[in-house]
């Protein structure tokens, strides 16, 4: 079965006014759209690979054939990095972080306002395009960041959180200020997400 793009789970305007609704739109129809397109159009040439779930393909990219390695890695990067982003923000998100994500946290960077600043200050210097993950990695949470569509899950990890630095996610409102995005973003994090996603890293 192909790839398919799900809806977002809540209105465009949504995540006014830290992310504006022209932006969503282009994000979520325009280039999400592409990425799922683009890896149906791959796994055409490779049908057999087309039992497998996104996020399995990334886990397993050096099985994935030669000729669509490329674009599986960017493609299928780019459709399961913004499933996720998708899930993890929501309206009226935002605040401190709850529940066990919230105490691992407090664990591991001393507090919300520093692990904060040290995501915001990883993610503003990715330079170009990319990714700033939180990953949880021999019982500790770390901070990453990635080049283009490339995703935690390729180096055996399992992205608890990330936020999208492409310029196509902040550009249109902010243009070339990425920290001002970087910050009010924290504004719609869906810490119940968060908290599931941590549940299963921590697994
Ligand atoms: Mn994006």
């Amino acid at each position: 079965m192909a790839h398919e793009l799900a809806p977002l789970p809540y209105d465009y305007t949504a995540l006014e006014p830290h992310i504006d609704e022209t932006t969503m739109r282009l994000h979520h129809d325009k280039h999400h759209q592409a990425y799922v397109n683009n890896l149906n159009a791959a796994i055409e040439k490779h049908p057999e690979l087309a039992k497998h779930a996104a996020e399995d393909l990334l886990r397993n990219l050096n099985t994935v054939p030669e000729d669509i390695r490329a674009v599986v890695r960017n493609n299928g990067g780019g459709h399961v990095n913004h499933t996720m982003f998708w899930q993890i923000m929501k309206p009226q998100g935002g605040g401190a972080p709850t529940g066990k994500i919230g105490a691992q946290i407090t664990k591991d960077f001393g507090s919300f306002d520093e692990f904060k600043k040290l995501f915001n200050e990883a993610a503003t210097k990715q330079f170009g395009s990319g990714w700033g993950w939180l990953v949880f990695e021999g019982g500790k949470l770390k901070i990453l960041t990635t080049p283009n569509q490339d995703n935690p899950l390729s180096q055996g990890l399992y992205p608890i959180l990330g936020n999208d630095v492409w310029e196509h996610a902040y550009y249109l409102k902010y243009q070339n200020r990425r920290a001002d995005y970087l910050a009010a973003w924290w504004n719609t994090v869906n810490w119940d997400e968060v908290n599931k996603r941590f549940e299963h890293a921590a697994k």
